[in-house]
Formats: C-alpha cells, sequence, structure tokens
C-alpha cells in the first residue's frame, strides 16, 4: 500500500527509516519477520505498557518531528520507570495522512535513534498505515522487573509520606505559555516551560532503585491530585498534601508570584511525567540518599491518611492549613 504521493512505499518507509532501530536487539530480527521475541533474563517479568499520541491532542501539527518522536516514547518510559522497570524494547504503531512527506518521517526516526541511545532500548516492531485522521502515534514499551516486584498503585499505607520527583506544573505552563495564555514569565522561563511540556524527563535511572522504598507509585500524568487519586482509590487511603511543598521551578515561581490562583494549575494540569510514589516515614532517610546519589529531586509533599480521614480522598492544604478549591482534578478525554 502507497501512503501517500508524498512518501515512499510502506515498506521502503521500514526498510529505511525504522529497520535500523532494531539494529542490537536480535529478536527483533531486523523487522523482517511477521513478529519480534522477547527472552526475560532469567528471574525476571516483563513490563508492559502502550501509550498513544494525538496530533490536535498530546502534541501540535508544526511541533518538531524528532521531539514528537521522542516525546511519544518517553510517555511510555515514564510508565516503566513509575513502576520500577527496566526498559528494554518498544514497538511503534504509525498512522499517517496523505499529506505527511518524508522529511518529517526521517526527522522523526531521528529522535527515535536518539533517545535509544540515551535510554538503552531498540525497537522491534510495529506497525504502519495511512489514516483520513490525524497523525497518531502509539508506542508500546517493554521492561524488566525481578519476578513479583513491580511496584503498584494499590501499596499504599496509612501513614506513609508522599514524595514527588522534580518539579510540578512546568508542562502545563509551558502549554499555556505556547497558547499565549501566560505571560510575564520572562523569555528564559517561556522557553524552559515550553521544553518541559515538549520534551518530558522519564526517571529512568530512579524507578529501579524505587524497588523496595516505594508502597505504591504512579507517574504523574493527568495531573499531580488525580494521579494522587487513583493512588487513593486502589489502596482504599485519603491523601492530604501541603501545597507550599510541591517543588517549583524558578519560571513556575515566577508564573505564581504574578497570579497566586496559577497553584491550581500547578496541582492539576498533568504532563509532569514525575513519579509520584509513597513510603514509610522509615524509609525518607534512604529516598533521600538515592536523590543525592542519582541526583534526581525528590521533596516530601504530604501523607497517606485512613480511609475515612477527610471529606473527600485527596485534599491540598495551604500554608495556613485551610483545604484550596481546586476546580479541575486533572485532564481526562470524555
Ligand atoms: P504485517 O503485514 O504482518 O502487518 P508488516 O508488513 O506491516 O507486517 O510489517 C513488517 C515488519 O515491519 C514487521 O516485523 C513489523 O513489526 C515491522 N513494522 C511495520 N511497521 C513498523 C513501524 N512503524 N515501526 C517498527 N516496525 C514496524
Ligand atoms: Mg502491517
Amino acid at each position: 500500500l502507497s501512503l501517500s504521493k508524498r512518501l515512499p512505499g510502506e515498506f521502503e518507509l521500514i526498510a529505511r527509516y525504522f529497520a535500523p532501530l532494531s539494529a542490537g536487539f536480535a529478536g527483533a530480527f531486523g523487522l523482517t519477520d511477521d513478529a519480534a521475541v522477547i527472552s526475560p533474563t532469567a528471574g525476571h517479568e516483563l513490563v508492559l505498557k502502550s501509550d498513544a499520541i494525538v496530533c490536535g491532542v498530546h502534541f501540535q501539527v508544526d511541533d518538531p518531528a524528532d521531539l514528537v518522536a521522542r516525546k511519544a516514547l518517553r510517555v511510555n518510559l515514564s510508565d516503566l520507570a513509575a513502576k520500577g522497570a527496566e526498559p528494554r524494547a518498544y514497538m511503534l504503531d504509525l498512522a499517517l495522512p496523505g499529506t505527511t512527506d518524508e522529511a518529517w518521517v526521517a526527522a522523526f526516526a531521528h529522535g527515535l535513534a536518539e533517545d535509544q541511545k540515551r535510554y538503552q532500548i531498540h525497537l522491534i516492531g510495529g506497525d504502519t498505515d495511512s489514516t483520513p485522521g490525524p497523525i497518531t502515534i502509539a508506542i508500546s514499551a517493554f521492561g524488566e522487573i525481578d519476578a513479583g516486584r513491580m511496584i503498584r498503585r494499590a501499596g499504599a499505607r496509612a501513614g506513609d509520606k508522599i514524595f514527588v520527583t522534580g518539579t510540578i506544573g512546568d508542562a502545563a505552563f509551558g502549554l499555556r505559555v505556547l497558547r499565549g495564555e501566560l505571560r510575564g514569565v520572562g523569555a528564559t522561563g517561556a522557553q524552559f516551560l515550553i521544553d518541559r511540556y515538549r520534551l518530558p524527563q522519564p526517571r529512568v535511572s530512579l524507578g529501579p532503585k524505587l524497588v523496595g522504598l516505594a508502597t505504591a507509585a504512579i507517574d504523574i500524568s493527568d495531573g499531580l491530585l488525580a494521579d494522587l487519586r487513583h493512588i487513593c482509590d486502589v489502596s482504599e487511603l485519603c491523601a492530604r498534601i501541603e501545597a507550599q511543598r510541591v517543588p517549583l521551578s524558578e519560571a513556575a515561581r515566577t508564573a505564581l508570584a504574578v497570579k497566586r490562583d496559577l497553584i491550581a494549575l500547578v496541582l492539576s494540569g498533568g504532563d509532569d511525567y514525575e513519579i509520584l510514589f509513597t513510603a514509610p516515614a522509615s524509609v525518607t532517610a534512604g529516598v533521600m540518599q538515592l536523590s543525592k546519589n542519582l541526583d534526581v529531586p525528590i521533596t516530601e509533599i504530604g501523607e497517606m491518611l485512613p480511609p475515612s480521614a477527610q471529606e473527600e480522598p485527596v485534599e491540598a492544604i495551604d500554608a495556613a492549613g485551610r483545604a484550596l478549591q481546586v476546580e479541575s482534578e486533572g485532564w481526562r478525554h470524555f
């Protein structure tokens, strides 16, 4: 099938741009077979995750193709990291409208190549289709973990402390900057926030080290409060966070200084791709040591509470101890 007049044929595209990305992974057979094979290391399990990004929803039509590719891969790596898994391989299902040209595919493949090197992961298969709709990129990522050790959402206990990596809210601010809805952060601040939106930094070095320390974990994609709520639901607990402890970048702090209400966007904006995890107070020193060793900022922001501790499953309180009213509990597609 020919995808479009502007593109080489499907098999030509696979051979030219995708097959080279499978080099070094024997079970990918150079993308010349119907399927691929993964042999997990003895005593390990595969951790599987898929995430699609759609033009017009998760990225914009004029976003650089290499960054789009890297974001598509990284949102999956972020989930693997939150589960404590080491990334190994991924598959790519690509649907391209007839308006796509070869330069876009070339830049896209180049972005994947860069991140493959960075994260030690290989492309092992996928599918390529034409679509009457927008560009859609579905990636499935496969990671490995010691059998039975995947960090679940469901393991939190009352009294556990709540931690987050990095800084929160930057990507949501970055999207507002791109839309022209957020000003007053300066040129450097604006660029920093846009970069945080376009290119997540999955915490792949940290994730596997959280096994044995974290009781529960989730990657923050829908928004801090919404994702913490997911942990509360399946762990059957409540959670309280102190808004003033939520770690902010300098640019985000500048934005908040202009408009205090933006704290709601920090707490519910999403696209952070940081890890939120819970752990007993007894391991806090270990967590902080890890943060130092790996040079990954980790901040304690609150505590898990018994199921009936408060009215709402998740509460954010201000410096005076008053519950903040945050309207949106995070991004939902439907
Ligand atoms: P099928 O006809 O069984 O769907 P294809 O001809 O679509 O197989 O694919 C041939 C090979 O190329 C398979 O190994 C498939 O996994 C791989 N492949 C196809 N599209 C992609 C892609 N976008 N990225 C990576 N591998 C791909
Ligand atoms: Mg196919």
